[in-house]
């Protein structure tokens, strides 16, 4: 880790600070955007049922992809974020794209801002905001960029914390394709494992909704988020969601949301059983037995892939052979389905050795 994320990493606010919640998985939930008084209060009354339930949302500035959809409902929806706070002990949160709508929402007494992923991908709008909050004690919440790169993720949270926000969490929210896939956006979960190891102390939230861009996808994609250790949620929540103004197909209803709530197993992060300890440790010994043989095997294929390549040198054979390589690919593939391997698990593992060792040729 880089000297300035472990500073980074150390001095950020524990959540517990700016975040109390008891219970596993904590939700941010509410509609993907607020559409009046009414619909707002009515969602935040029926969410305060649920003790998972800490913070209420409401996009009110809405990045449309194209014009004449709706585009939020603008300034007033802050006022009934106002009237969700006053009623019900609830948070409120929404989404900021620009300084206006900073001050817009901190003199509206907005209690936790988030960035989306379009504003994510922009560093100088992020500085803009960064900038905007100097001096300011609000929590801010960055949704990746909508491209799968983690350096624009962790650049935009530096941003912040170098203009002294240390009430950070990130919400992974998936990445845009241009391969069409059964979710809306590929959850590419390393990406999100890379950001937590490199920063531990950072809360990570996982926002199904935009990942699966379907109801019916919401339950899976939570269920994997508990199972890789991520305890919080951000679920878009609406009343009626057929007749949503954005996000209709990804909205559920508040009783459809505790219905999934009692399903959603909540996983342990720390092992206390000291049986299953010992179970772990034996499991995790041979695991890191297979490993170090997996290197050593690499290691002795790499010597043999030089020795042919000095013979191709000497003999004038070009390095790349498009049907030997061929051929090998279909035979491991092959091979690794018998096995109950994913044949394209195996054919990723194979481009990365095979280039590596071409490099190695030339
Ligand atoms: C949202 O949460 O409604 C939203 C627009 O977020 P994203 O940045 O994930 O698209
Ligand atoms: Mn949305």
């Amino acid at each position: 880790m880089s000297e300035n994320l472990k500073k980074l990493n150390h001095n950020l606010s524990e959540i517990s600070t700016w975040l109390k919640f008891d219970k596993i998985p904590w939700l941010i939930a509410g509609p993907c955007s607020a559409e009046s008084e009414k619909q707002v209060l009515s969602i935040a009354r029926k969410l305060t049922k649920s003790p998972h339930v800490k913070v209420f949302r409401a996009g009110v500035w809405k990045p449309r992809t194209r014009p004449n959809t709706f585009e939020g409902v603008g300034e007033v929806g802050l006022e009934w974020l106002k009237a969700v706070k006053a009623e019900t002990s609830l948070l409120t949160t929404t989404e900021v794209a620009n300084t206006q709508h900073v001050e817009l929402c901190l003199d509206n007494d907005v209690d936790i801002l988030w960035i989306v992923a379009r504003t994510t991908v922009n560093p100088f709008l992020v500085q803009e905001i960064a900038n905007s909050l100097k001096g300011v004690d609000v929590p801010v919440l960055v949704k990746n960029p909508i491209n799968a790169e983690l350096g624009l993720w962790l650049g935009a949270i530096e941003r912040l914390y170098n203009a002294g926000i240390t009430k950070l969490a990130a919400i992974h929210r998936g990445f845009s394709t241009y391969v069409r896939m059964a979710y809306r956006n590929n959850p590419n979960w390393q990406i999100p494992i890379e950001l937590k190891r490199l920063l531990p102390n950072l809360p990570l939230i996982c926002d199904p909704s935009h990942i699966g861009g379907r109801r019916e996808f919401i339950e899976p994609i939570s269920q994997t988020a508990l199972d890789l250790g991520i305890n919080g949620l951000m679920i878009e929540t609406h009343n009626d969601p057929e007749k949503a103004l954005s996000d209709s197909k990804q909205q559920i209803t508040p009783s459809v949301l505790m219905k999934l709530l009692d399903k959603l197993r909540a996983r342990n992060t720390a092992i206390t059983d000291e049986q299953v300890k010992r179970q772990i440790a034996r499991l995790r010994a041979e695991i890191s037995h297979a490993d170090s043989q997996i290197i050593q095997d690499l290691a002795e294929r790499m010597k043999w892939v030089e020795e042919i390549g000095k013979l191709k040198q000497e003999h004038n054979i070009s390095v790349l052979q498009i049907n030997r390589w061929e051929h090998l690919l279909k035979d491991h593939m092959a091979k690794a389905k018998q096995l109950g391997l994913e044949s394209e698990f195996i054919k990723a593992v194979f481009e990365l050795i095979h280039a590596e060792a071409v490099k190695r040729q030339l």
